[in-house]
């Protein structure tokens, strides 16, 4: 079972005998179910261990909604993300969770009989049991929000899918919103939660020790509350302070995009440049890093993202870049008129004959045609060889299932 996750260091022999048993129990924080039907609000807060900050902030506020049930539209879930790296303090214990919810590994993890032997597995299958109960007991709209923080200290901000719903739900938040990040790294639980239909949004709120972490998360908890309308915002007294806190915290409410992603493996012995922060600009050329071979240079001017600066991880850090408003505006029009559904008119355009959802662009037409267009078009990148990119066109993007098939 090993060899479906890269990266194995340390067996399970090696936990405590208790957490070797599946116990879903131990990742809910709080299920508060108001009194009135409406949407359902997942919030999840330590999916990697060595950031406490989603935890502790749920753990403050479970309570007083809990007291205001009464006023309550339908459901506020809160759950911990990986319970045993949680418990270690570490980033995972065997492998990244927030790496393996592909279509394929949820399906086989189903299929498995047994206690797996790798602890994100483990994880993963609990986690499963109390999202799809969730799931199974909402009645409206699912939104679905992953707390985060960095190694780098920096501003908060969101991590957005580039759906039209999930932008309007991120407008919210007193936050810059980086789009694009979903399509750099393969996996998140949240892409998993996108495709089924749900309304998701990624945090990053800090540095992974600093307490200011856990106030943003907060403050991100009662916006969201509102934002869904599980409260009604004159139920809510936290409101005006918390979007005061965010704004205080985050630098300005511009939307920014993934322009590029320094991935690394161990034997990189990838080190970053001391001192970088989330958003500080660099010039083309700055050296942002050494490894083995070399200086690492920014390859375009623009902001860097996620600089890393401790030992597990996989991104060494991104370069983003402002997305100005008119481009958003144009997107969201396009998208209503779905023009994305007659690209594969184009030559050197065409639909994959396994996957309707899904185009195979020549290379020679993607350079005249660049990845951009097809972004403002609600596609997001699967590959892109030599011969072909390919894109596939986000599932619910303007609408929301009739049924979550999960
Ligand atoms: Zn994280």
């Amino acid at each position: 079972m090993t060899n479906r996750l890269q990266d194995t260091m340390i067996s399970t022999a090696q936990l405590k005998p208790e957490s070797q048993f599946a116990r879903p129990a131990a990742h809910l924080i709080a299920s508060i179910r108001g009194a009135l039907p409406g949407p359902t609000l997942i919030i999840l807060g330590g999916i990697h261990g060595n950031e406490p900050a989603g935890v502790l902030a749920a753990e403050r506020v479970w309570l007083r909604m809990q007291k205001r049930r009464a006023v309550l539209r339908g459901e506020v879930v809160l759950l911990r993300g990986n319970t045993r790296a949680l418990e270690q303090r570490v980033r995972y214990i065997n492998a990244d969770l927030n790496r393996q919810w592909t279509a394929e590994n949820v399906r086989t993890a189903e299929l498995e009989q047994g206690t797996p032997e790798v602890s994100e597995l483990l994880e993963q299958n609990e986690l499963l049991i109390v999202i799809r109960e969730a799931i199974n007991r909402a009645l409206g709209e699912i939104y679905f929000l992953d707390l985060h923080t960095t190694s780098a200290h920096g501003q908060p901000f969101a991590t957005v899918g580039d759906t039209l719903r999930n932008r309007r739900f991120a407008l919210n938040f007193p936050l810059t919103i980086v789009l694009g990040l979903e399509e750099q790294i393969d996996g998140t639980l949240l892409e998993y939660a996108n495709n089924l239909g749900a309304i998701t949004m990624g945090v990053e709120a800090g540095q992974h020790e600093a307490m200011t972490s856990v106030d943003n998360h907060e403050a991100v908890i009662w916006i969201a509350t509102v934002a869904t309308e599980n409260f009604r915002r004159e139920d809510l007294p936290e409101l005006d302070k918390s979007r005061s806190v965010l704004k205080r915290a985050s630098g300005g409410e511009k939307v920014v995009e993934v322009r590029h992603r320094h991935a690394i493996v161990p034997d990189d012995h990838f080190e970053m440049e001391p001192g970088f922060k989330n958003f500080q600009a660099v010039r083309r050329g700055k050296i942002l890093a050494r490894d083995r071979v070399g200086a690492i240079k920014a390859s375009e001017t623009g902001l860097i993202l996620m600089p890393l600066y401790q030992a597990l991880g996989d991104d060494g850090f991104f370069l983003v870049r402002e997305v100005k408003l008119f481009w958003l505006r144009l997107s969201a029009l396009l998208r209503k008129l779905k023009v994305g559904h007659y690209m594969h008119l184009l030559p050197g355009v065409r639909r994959d004959p396994l996957n309707e959802n899904c185009l195979i662009i020549n290379t020679r037409i993607a350079r005249i045609l660049p990845l951009q267009v097809f972004h403002l078009l609600g596609f997001r990148r699967l590959r892109w060889t030599d011969k072909y990119l390919v894109v596939s066109r986000r599932s619910y993007d303007l609408v929301r299932p009739t049924k979550f098939v999960f």
